[in-house]
Order: C-alpha cells, then structure tokens, then sequence
C-alpha cells in the first residue's frame, strides 16, 4: 500500500539511497524517521516552540519506535546505526521538529560515544570490560524504560570550546565521586531520567586537568541535583536547556559513561563527534527549502492555492537555495562518511567546513525563503518561521560554532602542531 503522506511527492528523502549510495539499513532507517517525523513530528512542533515546553510526548513515540535505542548495538537490543547512519536519520527529524532533533541528538551521544565511538579508542582489557558491563546498564536502563540522558556540558567559560578544564568537579570518594558545578544550556533539563555530565575528576590538592575529564550519568533524582532559572529563547525552545546545578551530588563510579581518561582520547582522536550537532540543520536546511517550493507552487496547506512560481525573480531565489543546499548536502556527506578515529588534517579541516557550512547556510536558506515567499509565510500559523529562528542557533552550539570553525581553519591550515612563528 502507498504511503498517504508521501502521495503528494514532496518530503523525499535528503539522501537518496541510489545518489549517496546507501546501505539498505541506512535506507530503511532514513524512511523510518522520516515518515515518523512527518506523521508524530510536525503537527506538535509548534506546540512545543509556543510554549517552550520538552517534548516529552515524543520521545515517549520514539522509544516505542526503537528511536531511543537508535546507536545502542543489534547485539544489545538497539538499531545498531553506526555515526553517519545515525547523522543522516537526525536530520530527517530535523526537518520536522528541530527541537525534538536536537534533543535527541544530546541522548543518542550517550549511547554513539560510550558505544561505537569507545570500542575506537585504546583502553586497557579490564578497562574495556568494565565499560562493556557499565553501558550495558544505561542500554537497559533506554531499552527497557525508555531512561532520556541530557548532555550538559557548557558552563559558560572556555572549557565547553575545549580550551580548559571543566569547573564542574568529581572529587573521588568511596564508591564514587561528589559532583559539584553548574551547567548552562542544559537541554532537555527538567525532562531527562540521566544528566551525562562532563566534569574534572580531582583530588585533593591536584591541578585540574582535561586529560582527567570524566563522563558521567548524574540521576537526575539525585539529591543536590536542581533546575534553575528561565528558558524563553529566539528558537530550539522545545529544548528547555535551562541550568543544571550539582551540589555535593554523590555518583557511584556505575555511572562512568566511558572509562577515566577515555573522553580526552575521544575529544582527540576522534573530532568528529562534535559535529553530531549538525544533522538536525542539515534537516532544517532541507525544510526551509521545501516549505519554498510548497508554497511558491500553491500546495501549502492552510494557505489558499495561490501560485507564485511563475515570477523570474522566485525563480532565481528558489536556483540559489537548491544551489547552496546541494553544496551543503554533498560536504556535510563526504565528512559524516569519513569520520574515523585518527582522521587526516584534511577530514578534520573538512569536518570544521562542513559545521560551519551546515550551520551558517540553514539560516542563510531559511532567510532566504522567508524574504522569497514574502510576509504571509513569516505568519506564526505557519512552519518557516519556526525554522528561520529554530536554523539561527546551530552556529552559536560550541564546541564548534561558526567562529571557532573558521578559527581552527584558518590556523590549523597555516601552522603545523608545534610550529611557531619566530
Ligand atoms: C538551543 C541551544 C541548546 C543548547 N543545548 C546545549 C546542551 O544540551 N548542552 C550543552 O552543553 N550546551 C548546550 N548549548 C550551549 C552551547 O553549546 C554554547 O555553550 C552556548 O551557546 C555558548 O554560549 P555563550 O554565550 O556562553 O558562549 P561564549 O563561551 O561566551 O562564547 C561566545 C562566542 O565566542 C566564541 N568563542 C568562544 N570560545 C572561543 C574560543 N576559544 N576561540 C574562539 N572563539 C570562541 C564562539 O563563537 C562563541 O559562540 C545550547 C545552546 C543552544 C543555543
């Protein structure tokens, strides 16, 4: 039987199986999320964005869809995708709800970095099985109970851009740690089962140190775990990232998401897990540039059949979107198909650009649409100026903001490691 919401031939898939020459999982799974996001998504975005609220609703939808397990392995119980797999069904949800995308994307980090992204690294025997036996719990912990993990890192100073040490602190104590610290932008605060935590571990009278980062799933029941201060922002409101603050919270050492010293090698040898940020405004890129076509054509729903599409002017604006977001597309794919643990100068150059391009064109494609479709798209009836507002925050996500990307381009490109100028 013909799927109803795809009889109208719009909404096809970002990657077409046979252009990007996909596995058939990555076929499977693309589909899936798509017509997920089209038929559970989009008609409770904009509840969500009104009133800044999580939407818990759908996650509890993509659980029963195995969404939650997304990157947990087949042989645990998940989907089993690996990182671009997982990258390009992200932004097949963002296309529909970015918010509820890039939610996801903070969960499914828990389970894509302690995961694939671990079994990568180098660790010791009895480090490696210890983890295997401490993920399995949180794999249980989602696949059973639906548990959501947030991913607060940013604290407001330099350490979420990778330049110090992070001021929330792990003092080892017997069976554990005591946390303390205070995490802004905490999406998903209020809403999640699981905090994964980046902090410092250190002893008494020991300097803090990146290398001694560690990983860890705060319960978000915890005693000295709490909520604080408002959450109205221009868009992504459906995140809720409000302040997490930890007081003297006690975590048992169960809780490591990967082993000591594992998430410095990870930050290190394996940079591209800084750009799972990206996939949801791959997918929001993809939406203002549907939502064009739509409604130049006279097929928006809740607009009246009104064509524009015959005015040169449109035209030349709807070449220039297709344009910018081929170029994006095809970037944004080679880098998520080559990350890999130890990537050449030139992936991880690639892999800034592809960031900055992703993040920089969604809002430049989502202005454009909204000055191309004129005054009654902007209406809050509407979806693109949710997108417009919701495209304008993927630059300003660090580690890798636009700034930093060109930054690290620009510097990384004309110096060697070490190399100084005299
Ligand atoms: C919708 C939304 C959801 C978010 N969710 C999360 C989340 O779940 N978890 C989380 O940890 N964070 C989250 N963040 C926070 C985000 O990653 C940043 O930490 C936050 O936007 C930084 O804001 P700031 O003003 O404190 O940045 P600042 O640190 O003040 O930096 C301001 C700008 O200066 C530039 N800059 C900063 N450091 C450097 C440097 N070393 N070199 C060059 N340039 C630099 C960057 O371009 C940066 O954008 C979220 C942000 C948004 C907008």
């Amino acid at each position: 039987m013909s799927d109803p919401l795809e009889s109208d031939g719009h909404d096809a898939p970002i990657f077409a199986a046979d252009a990007f020459r996909l596995t058939p999982f990555q076929s499977e799974l693309i589909n899936k999320a798509r017509r997920f996001g089209r038929r559970v998504l989009a008609p409770r975005a904009a509840h969500y964005d009104r009133e800044a609220i999580f939407p818990s609703e759908n996650f509890r939808d993509m659980h029963g869809e195995g969404l939650l397990a997304v990157c947990i392995p087949k042989e645990e119980g998940g989907l089993g995708a690996d990182f671009a797999t997982y990258c390009i069904a992200a932004a097949e949800l963002g296309r529909y709800c970015g918010a509820t995308a890039l939610s996801w994307n903070m969960h499914v980090c828990s389970t894509l970095w302690s995961g694939s992204l671990a079994d990568d690294l180098p660790m010791t025997p009895s480090d490696r099985a210890t983890h295997s036996e401490r993920r399995r719990e949180h794999y249980r912990r989602i696949l059973d109970h639906g548990a959501v993990y947030a991913q607060p890192f940013s604290e407001g100073g330099a350490a979420a851009a990778g330049v110090v040490a992070f001021g929330t602190e792990a003092r080892p104590v017997a069976g554990g740690f005591l946390v303390n610290g205070k995490k802004i932008f905490a999406s998903l605060s209020g809403a999640a089962d699981y905090y994964g935590v980046l902090c410092t571990e250190r002893a008494e009278g020991t300097a803090a140190s990146r290398r001694n980062t560690l990983y860890l799933a705060i319960p978000a029941r915890a005693e000295g775990v709490s909520v604080v201060g408002d959450w109205d922002p221009l868009g992504m409101r459906g995140t809720v990232s409000r302040t997490l603050l930890l007081k003297d919270v006690f975590v048992s050492e169960q809780e490591m998401l990967m082993p000591r010293g594992v998430y410095f090698e990870a930050a290190t040898r394996w940079p591209h897990m800084f750009l799972t940020l990206s996939p949801t405004y791959m997918g929001l890129a993809q939406a203002a540039y549907d939502f064009t076509v739509r409604y130049l054509r006279g097929e928006m729903a809740g607009t009246p059949p009104v064509k524009r599409r015959m005015y040169p002017t449109k035209q030349i604006a709807v070449a220039e979107m297709q344009i910018m977001l081929e170029q994006t597309k095809a970037l944004w794919f080679q880098a998520i198909s080559e990350a890999c643990p130890n990537p050449t100068k030139q992936q991880v150059l690639r892999a800034y650009a592809a960031q900055y391009t992703v993040m920089e064109n969604a809002n430049a494609i989502a202005a454009k649409a909204l000055r191309t479709c004129g005054g009654q798209a902007m209406l809050k009836s509407l979806a693109l100026e949710r997108i417009y507002r919701d495209s304008r925050c993927g630059s300003l996500m660090l580690p890798w903001t636009a700034e930093i990307c060109l930054d690290r381009i620009g510097r990384e490109a004309l110096y060697e490691p070490g190399e100084k100028d005299d």
